[in-house]
Formats: structure tokens, C-alpha cells, sequence
């Protein structure tokens, strides 16, 4: 059975003092769940602070270059990453690709780098609703999940993937359970078409996109669900715990 993930998104939110009480309420909360692993990823500056408190959770940076070091002012390296302890980075999040202008090549360089030095990339893939009002959402998702693995040798520990129809990110609109299980199951089968069946069926697919503590268990009870990537309520103490335990199997 593939153990489900909660991932809490912070963006650019959050403090020292937010930093501090996520770490002990989430101590708490998830050291009780059964078969949940929850991550916490703060922005880059409070990753080793959150991870020098992490007890029952781990860390993710929302970002990483490809490089191992050098002039890249402003950029944070997979080494780096792995010497805080840090176990995964979110790469081509849709306001990465967006706001950032990431292209799949550039992600695809940076899913290697991170795999190469033991950080698990969360591969965030999704379309905009441009793309699924013309159908096109499944091939969108096909070539952003190829793209970024092509070539690559790993196992389907070092590699998690979340569905995030952009059209549902920070908007209050989140996907159906049926829109979001239909998806995931798309992955999972060009997963085993073009890889493997059996990385398919063990890598780790979570979905991303207005979840919150209402629709979270409807959401994680589909068969190829495997958790959540949460932005907006993963800044709610409350609401996070009650998405964390929405996903205990
Ligand atoms: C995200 O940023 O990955 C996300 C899913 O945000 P939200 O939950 O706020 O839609």
C-alpha cells in the first residue's frame, strides 16, 4: 500500500513565530497518524529552522537550481538542501512555471539535479482551464510528466508527483472527486506505459488545488490519490491537522 502524503505549501507566508508553532502542533498531530507522511514547505529561509524541530514530519524547499554551486545569485542548491536535512522540493509548481516563466526543459534539469543529490522532487503538473475547456488536459499533463522524466533512471521512492489543475489553485474552485480520480489515473497509466507498471503503481500521486478540511476526504478516498499538496488552509493550524487526518488510511 503506497503511504499517502499531506504536503502544506506555505508560499511566500509565514514567520519564525509560524514557524515555531507549526513544528510543535504538527509534532503532535502527525506522530498519531497512521500511514500519513506529512511535509511541511516553509519558504527557503525557514527550511532548516523547521527542519531542525521536525519530529514527525519532514521538510520541502519550494524551489531549487540545478546547479551544485557557483554564481547564481539568489538560488539555493540540492546540496544545500540535503545539508539541512531537507528530504524534498516542490519543482514546477504553476506559479513557478508562470510568474517565473520555468520552462519543462528547465524543470526537467532540475528534477535530475534533485534526484542526483537525494532530494525527492514533488513534481507539480496541471492545466490551465484554456487547455481543458479545449480538451487538451490529458496531453498537457502527459508531456509535463515525460518531459521532466525523460531519460532518467529512479525508483518510485525518489519521486512524487501532484496534480494541480491551475484553474484550481488559490481560486476556491476545487477539482471534483471524479475530475481529480480520472487524472491521477491518466498519470499513474503513463507511468506504467512509458516507465513501468510497477513504479506506477508504487509512486506517490497527490492532488493540489483549493483543497481544504471539508473536501479533503472525498478527495483522498480515490483509488489513485495518494494525498494532497495544500497551499491556502496549509497556513490554518486547525484545518491543516483535520487534511492530515482526512488522508490516515
Ligand atoms: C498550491 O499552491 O500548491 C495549492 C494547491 O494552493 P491552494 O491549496 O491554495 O489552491
Amino acid at each position: 500500500m503506497r503511504q499517502s502524503i499531506v504536503a502544506g505549501n506555505w508560499k511566500m507566508n509565514g514567520a519564525s513565530s509560524f514557524v515555531q508553532e507549526m513544528a510543535q502542533q504538527i509534532n503532535l498531530h502527525a506522530a498519531d497518524l497512521d500511514n500519513v507522511e506529512v511535509v511541511l514547505s516553509p519558504p527557503s529561509v525557514y527550511v532548516a529552522m523547521l527542519q531542525q524541530s521536525a519530529k514527525s514530519y519532514a521538510t520541502a524547499a519550494q524551489n531549487v537550481h540545478f546547479a551544485k554551486s557557483g554564481a547564481y545569485t539568489g538560488e539555493v542548491s540540492v546540496t544545500m538542501l540535503q545539508d539541512v536535512g531537507c528530504k524534498y522540493v516542490l519543482i514546477g509548481h504553476s506559479e513557478r512555471r508562470e510568474i517565473f516563466a520555468e520552462s519543462n526543459q528547465l524543470i526537467a534539469k532540475k528534477v535530475a539535479a534533485a534526484m542526483q543529490g537525494g532530494v525527492v522532487p514533488i513534481l507539480c503538473v496541471g492545466e490551465s482551464l484554456l487547455q481543458r475547456n479545449a480538451g487538451q488536459e490529458f496531453e498537457v499533463v502527459k508531456s509535463q510528466v515525460l518531459s521532466a522524466l525523460q531519460g532518467l533512471q529512479f525508483s518510485a521512492d525518489s519521486l512524487v508527483i501532484a496534480y494541480e489543475p491551475i484553474w484550481a489553485i488559490g481560486t476556491g474552485e476545487t477539482a471534483s472527486p471524479e475530475q481529480a480520480q480520472q487524472m491521477h489515473a491518466h498519470i499513474r497509466k503513463v507511468l506504467a506505459v512509458e516507465i513501468s507498471a510497477e513504479l506506477a503503481e508504487q509512486t506517490r500521486i497527490l492532488y493540489g488545488g483549493s483543497v481544504n478540511a471539508q473536501t479533503a476526504a472525498l478527495l483522498f478516498s480515490q483509488p489513485d490519490i495518494d494525498g494532497g499538496l495544500v497551499g491556502g488552509a496549509s497556513l490554518k493550524v486547525e484545518d491543516f491537522k483535520l487534511i492530515c487526518s482526512a488522508a490516515a488510511k
